[in-house]
């Protein structure tokens, strides 16, 4: 990988941390929230949180308000309304009408396990069966491949070209919008301009620029963090039981999430309140000083 590349400040920055409400907040999703927010408002500007339950099958009741109650007790404030994509579904569906009346999108009836079969990389079985479209999953015919892409973070990232060319679905065969379509949609629709977000997202990353440019819109930058993980490959996930972060005893996660970003934490730094911890790490926060690695090892869970 080519060095870190940081570029000048944006202008009128307009960043995100987009949780899904399967689960409370662990520490994992911490550094990606705190990392969104100290890179937003190291650079003035603002930081806008929306929920992504497009995937309602994954939703766990409750858990949009836990997350939100989280955010604010390690002093996180969002700039503007939260946004929910359940409530938003006229918006993707009208951006997959658009995209099917310029015959860019096709009905796939083809199961995961026949793509599996054939390498997992899709190659266009249905593209010219004319499946009918209201049934069946959708597909993107792909118009603008991404082979590789510049990360404020990682460095020059190289996409399997394969990959690259792949149409993929933005509609489920469950019927469910993919949230490949839902993110970027939201992304430009909140004017969102640099995304800092974890290392787990880079692989789609070069689908949501394709899907950028299909839509006619700027692409924005783009920072991976790295992954916590507690072994080689194995992330801190609601999937695998992490535990939630206190609520009422935030500061040693928050530190915690500061020394995992590089920042230079002081012995000290615990005797400040929450909103000066978050005021030091404004000021304190750069993107250069996060490590270029896609994952790192925690010893044990940081918060106890
Ligand atoms: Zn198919």
């Amino acid at each position: 990988m080519s060095p870190t590349a940081v570029t000048t400040p944006l202008r009128d920055y307009r960043g995100r941390f987009a949780p899904s409400p399967s689960g409370p907040l662990h520490f994992g999703s911490l550094v990606a929230a705190v990392g969104s927010y100290l890179d937003a408002k190291a650079n003035q500007g603002k930081w806008l949180v929306r929920i992504e339950d497009i995937d309602t099958t994954r939703v766990i009741k409750n858990a949009d308000s836990d997350i939100l109650n989280t955010l604010q007790a390690y002093a996180l404030y969002w700039d503007e309304s939260i946004i929910y994509q359940t409530q938003r579904l006229p918006l993707y569906q009208d951006i997959t009408h658009s995209l099917l009346k310029q015959n860019l999108v096709y009905g796939c009836t083809c199961t995961r396990k026949k793509i599996k079969a054939i390498g997992g990389i899709y190659q266009g079985h249905c593209k010219a069966l004319n499946h009918n479209t209201q049934s069946s999953a959708l597909r993107l015919a792909q118009q603008h491949p991404t082979t590789q892409f510049n990360d404020l973070i990682q460095g020059n990232v190289e996409v399997d070209s394969a990959l690259a060319h792949e149409d993929y679905l933005i509609k489920r065969s469950d019927g469910l919008f993919a949230y490949q379509l839902v993110v970027v949609v939201d992304d430009i629709d909140q004017g969102i301009n640099r995304i800092v977000r974890g290392a787990d997202l880079i692989e789609p990353t070069a689908r949501q620029i394709s899907l950028f440019k299909q839509l006619n819109s700027p692409v924005p930058e783009f920072a991976h963090l790295p992954l916590a993980v507690t072994k080689p490959g194995f992330k801190l996930s609601k999937q695998n039981y992490a535990p939630a972060i206190s609520q009422q005893n935030p500061k040693p996660a928050l530190v915690s999430a500061f020394k995992f970003l590089g920042l230079p934490v002081i012995a000290d730094l615990i005797d400040l309140n929450i909103e000066q911890l978050i005021d030091w790490g404004i000021k304190n926060f750069s993107l250069k000083q996060v490590p270029q690695a896609s994952e790192i090892q925690i010893s044990q869970h940081p918060t106890s």
